[in-house]
């Protein structure tokens, strides 16, 4: 059944959808997952979801990308299975699960000395920011136009804004106070020059540069070589904290995580989704001199959260990650796919005669309908968002679950197959010549 054939008949999944609004604020537990024709989903195995009315469909969305060996995968659910009915929570000294994590993480992430649990990429990015307050006694942070680091205060504006309000004043939401919004400074990804403007213009008054290495939150920018070098060289000469946001790019591009693909350290990690395959966990990384600033090693940052380090979520990590350590050439797939897919979309845009281009890294892919090349936020306020929601629905339409958001990625995950990449791009060529 088509989404223009659901929308207008009865179905379980309309029913589900209509129930939902009645118990919760617009049917569902964060506002992006409503945009683009919603369906209520009933079963995850591999790289499939299904809907309400049994209809199938390739996952891309892959829960925004935090899964990454598949939905329902064996190693991870059976760890979890294996947690539940162990040691359950406790909330008082420390478990070995959480060292064996911690541990693993530290061997894990090139910059890691120490780690804290989070259960959300929120908490971690809230938390490395405070952290880095803390330290440099300082209180503006700098982030790019496009980067998205949780729903929090310190970093819930400008993420795809309206060209009119780009790298101006855009809180993602009311309710936030002007002080927090006004502490938060916008910079253009891959410029240089727009960070260092900054710190001439706010002297000695920045306290960290937080960066999504690959700004996934608005497709794929891959960031230039002198762009990374020259943040960490920036950041240190001013004395201010470089903070990677790898909860999208940890675990999913490298093992360790961008740090690990372009040789730059940051002072602080954040990672999150893909690291517990589907279950909630996160965590902040980075050296003990840092990491000794919080509370529970005596020291002045506040380190709190009742499910921080909950069994079940540290055995879906430590199976996350160790399959990812053991298997090597799961990246060496999903690069491969990932290769596949950009080079069939893009081929697809040219032969078609389509203004668009495929742009991402290793498995993540996004389609921008505007020309190549796309260096930063900037190019990307020519896309044609109008084509990307006409692409989106009739992929959806075909089985085919992406995000539905202009701008956004996918994911490729273990579970993905040379042969759903060309299926997928059989129907891209289908809908593209039906848009063009
Ligand atoms: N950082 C990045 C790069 C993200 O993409 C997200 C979520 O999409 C977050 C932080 C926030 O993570 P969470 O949704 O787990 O709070």
């Amino acid at each position: 059944m088509t989404t223009a054939e659901l929308a207008g008949q009865r179905s379980r999944g309309a029913e589900l959808l209509a129930a939902a609004r009645t118990v919760i604020p617009g049917g569902v537990n964060s506002a992006t997952r409503l945009v683009g024709a919603p369906h209520a989903l009933t079963a995850a195995s591999g790289a499939h979801v299904t809907d309400a009315d049994g209809r199938r469909y390739l996952d891309y969305h892959a829960a925004f990308g935090a899964i990454l060996l598949g939905h329902a995968a064996p190693e991870v659910d059976d760890a979890v299975r294996a947690a539940v009915g162990g040691l359950d929570l406790v909330g008082w000294g420390v478990t070995e699960t959480e060292i064996e994590l911690a541990r693993l993480v530290v061997e894990t992430i090139p910059s890691a000395e120490q780690m804290i649990s989070a259960m959300s990429g929120s908490e971690a990015t809230a938390q490395a920011i405070r952290l880095s307050r803390a330290v440099t006694g300082r209180p503006l942070i700098v982030k790019f136009q496009g980067g998205f680091h949780g729903w929090h205060d310190a970093v819930a504006r400008n993420v795809i804004s309206a060209p009119e309000r780009a790298y101006g004043d855009d809180p993602l939401s009311r309710g936030i106070l002007p002080e927090a919004l006004d502490s938060t400074l916008i910079a253009e990804f891959n410029d240089l020059e727009s960070v260092r403007a900054l710190y001439e213009r706010h002297p000695g008054l920045i306290a960290a540069v937080i960066v999504e290495p690959i700004p996934h939150n608005v497709g794929a920018l891959v960031p230039e070589r002198e762009f990374v070098e020259g943040l960490r060289a920036l950041t240190a000469e001013r004395g201010s904290l470089l903070i990677f946001d790898e909860v999208i790019t940890g675990f999913r591009h490298a093992p360790g995580g961008y740090q690990e693909v372009c040789g730059v350290l940051p002072d602080l990690t954040t990672f999150g989704k893909a690291m517990g395959n589907g279950y909630p966990i996160a965590g902040l990384a980075g050296p003990r001199r840092l990491m000794e600033h919080f509370s529970s090693a005596g020291g002045d940052v506040l380190l709190a959260g009742t499910f921080n380090g909950n069994p079940v979520s540290s055995a879906a990590a430590i199976a996350t990650i160790t399959y990812l350590r053991d298997h090597p050439d799961f990246y060496e797939r999903t690069h491969a796919l990932g290769d596949r897919m950009r080079a069939g979309l893009t081929g697809i845009c040219e032969e078609l005669g389509v203004a668009g281009t495929a742009a991402g890294f290793g498995g993540v892919f996004a389609l921008y309908f505007t020309e190549a090349p796309v260096r930063g936020y900037r190019d990307l306020m020519r896309n044609n968002d109008a084509a990307y929601v006409a692409f989106h629905r009739r992929m959806t339409d075909r089985g085919f679950l992406m995000l539905p958001l202009a701008l956004k990625r996918n994911h490729i995950s273990a579970a993905h197959t040379a042969e759903d990449i060309d299926r997928t791009l059989d129907a891209a060529r289908d809908v593209l010549r039906s848009i063009r």
